[in-house]
């Protein structure tokens, strides 16, 4: 018999979570739903649609707050006015009304209601009650959603405890993640190398992915029980199953701690190899995480998050003191910070750079940061200022040509000449497109040091989108053809210092093949640090 309430699907982040589901969806794809009510139901739907209003409210307070200082306190404004329409006493006196008339669902009473109100603003001449009309849709929508336990806004405002269920997370969703407010993730889509996987992972979040059918399964007020280890999760798991569940969380949560013990150490193998295990890092509480566990240095510093969080192009001092307040647990720590790898599915959304027929393909990474001169400027400006309290250097993304390099170290000097900056940074080569890593030995000589990103490596050698489900089973990051890439690299590598910083550094299944190869330093997620040092512990080169 197929039981319904197992979810199974594939690890994106390991771990054990339980928790009250959260629904998030980036657009309205559900159905309306349309029933009819008996009277003495009037009571509990009414309450329903306060519940939502309330909750409604809610978030335009905080959308009024994160737009008035973000933006503008004048766009600020719209959420306040809306506010206002909703706290209307009419509004819940005709919601009432109409629910006694005509006796249906409370979705269908709200669409009803605010669709007339929004009939009656947009008849009226003045432009101003337009953007009533406008606004009553907005509302009607945001309630609506509220009903039905969906959160069509970006993930910031989720209850604390939440197991987030959604079709897919995109960066510009998982920049709002937070280990604070979410438990757990299970996702209709998402591979091992998506952006969801690693940022789930970077927070500690576990999280699962491929769960075929998710959203017609799971429904709002459900307990999600997730193992990802075991890349199943439960709906509304029974008494028994729960105390299984704690008994498996209990054990490895210990074997964690125990890791953790003995993660400020060193991580050196049984046949004596030092492997240095760095971290990769996207904010703050990830700066925090990797000193916890042990991290030997930055192998990674993504400052895509700094811009995706925003809906402006931030300021030169706003990127300053945000990039100043998330390294400062690092001090004293070496840091390699990539330049803004945007591009692809890691979109700005106030940089229109025009439809690309295939964006993987196209511009992103270095080749974007060239084409827009200033965002390349101001970055490289804003770490050689950082400078002065951290040891930085610089990571160029995705690679391709000698000429990528040159262009920006020809900026480099550009901004050290403008701004009077004397000592230069130490300049690396990101190798994640097979062009780099069959031309690795020329590029290795226009660069100080060389990090290996093996989730676009993969994605680009075995010709499998990262993102796409359809494909997931052609990603294999430990495919001969990928480590032949990295085992060439290892050998082109002119003696720079090397190393790799894609997903597959924490895959404790492949950690042997890549120190087989020649690695020695890997840049990991932080939360991942203390397992991974155990791991490289227990192998032997020689066996
Ligand atoms: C990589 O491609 O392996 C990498 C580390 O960079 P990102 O995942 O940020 O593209
Ligand atoms: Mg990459």
């Amino acid at each position: 018999m197929v039981d319904e309430n197992m979810l199974s699907g594939i690890c994106l982040s390991e771990g054990m979570a339980m928790g009250k589901v959260y629904i998030y969806q980036d657009m309205l794809q559900i159905s309306d739903d349309f029933y009819n009510i008996e009277e003495f139901q009037v009571k509990s739907e009414m309450n329903r649609i306060k519940i939502a209003i309330d909750d409604v409210i809610k978030d335009l307070r905080i959308s009024y707050h994160r737009i008035s200082t973000d933006v503008d306190s004048e766009l600020g404004e719209i959420f306040k006015a809306q506010e206002l329409m909703l706290r209307d006493m009419s509004l819940e006196k005709e919601l009432l009304a109409e629910l006694e008339k005509e006796l249906t669902n409370a979705e269908q009473i709200v669409i009803r209601i605010f669709n007339r109100w929004q009939k009656i603003f947009i008849d009226l001449p003045d432009p101003t009650f337009q953007q009533k009309s406008e606004d009553m849709i907005d509302l009607c929508r945001r309630v609506v959603n509220s009903l039905k336990g969906i959160h069509a806004n970006p993930l910031e405002n989720v209850p604390s405890g939440s197991i987030i269920v959604a079709k897919r997370l995109l960066p510009s969703d998982t920049v709002f993640l937070s280990r604070k407010s979410v438990n757990g993730v299970v996702l209709e889509e998402g591979g091992p190398a998506s952006h969801a996987a690693i940022l789930t992972r970077e927070f500690g979040i576990p999280a699962i992915g491929q769960v075929s059918d998710l959203l017609k399964k799971v429904h709002i007020d459900d307990i999600i029980m997730i193992d990802a280890e075991a890349e199943i999760a439960r709906i509304n798991p029974k008494e028994i199953e729960i105390d299984n569940f704690q008994i498996k969380k209990y054990k490895v949560d210990n074997t964690i701690l125990m890791f953790k013990k003995r993660c400020k150490k060193q991580a050196i193998t049984r046949c004596g190899r030092r492997i240095t295990v760095m971290a990769n890092i996207g904010c703050r509480e990830d700066a925090q995480t990797a000193v916890e566990n042990g991290a030997e240095g930055i192998g990674l510093f993504r400052t895509e998050t700094l811009y995706m969080s925003k809906k402006h192009f931030p300021e030169e001092d706003e990127i300053y003191s945000e990039m100043k307040n998330i390294l400062q647990p690092c001090e004293g720590l070496n840091i390699v910070a990539r330049l803004l790898d945007i591009g692809a599915d890691k979109s700005l959304p106030y940089l229109k750079t025009g439809l690309e027929s295939n964006p993987v393909l196209g511009l992103r990474g270095i080749r974007l940061l060239l084409a827009y001169p200033e965002l390349l400027r101001t970055q490289i400006k804003t770490i050689l200022k950082l400078r002065s309290i951290f040891d930085i250097d610089i990571l160029i993304p995705m690679v391709t040509v000698i000429g990528d390099i040159q262009a920006t170290i020809t900026e480099m000097e550009i901004c050290m000449a403008a701004y009077g900056f004397r000592n230069k940074p130490r300049m690396g080569s990101m190798i994640e497109t097979p062009a780099a890593a069959l031309d690795c030995k020329r590029i290795a000589s226009h660069v100080d040091f060389l990090s290996i990103g093996t989730n676009d490596l993969t994605q680009y050698t075995m010709a499998a989108c990262r993102e796409s489900t359809l494909v997931s089973n052609y990603f294999i990051e430990d495919h001969p053809a990928v480590l032949k890439l990295v085992s060439m690299t290892v050998e082109q590598s002119l003696g720079r210092p090397l190393a790799v910083c894609g997903e597959i550094a924490s895959n404790c299944k492949a950690i042997k093949k890549l120190l087989s190869l020649g690695i020695r330093t890997l840049s990991v997620s932080p939360s991942l640090i203390p397992a991974v040092k155990q791991k490289i512990r227990e192998i032997s080169l020689k066996d």
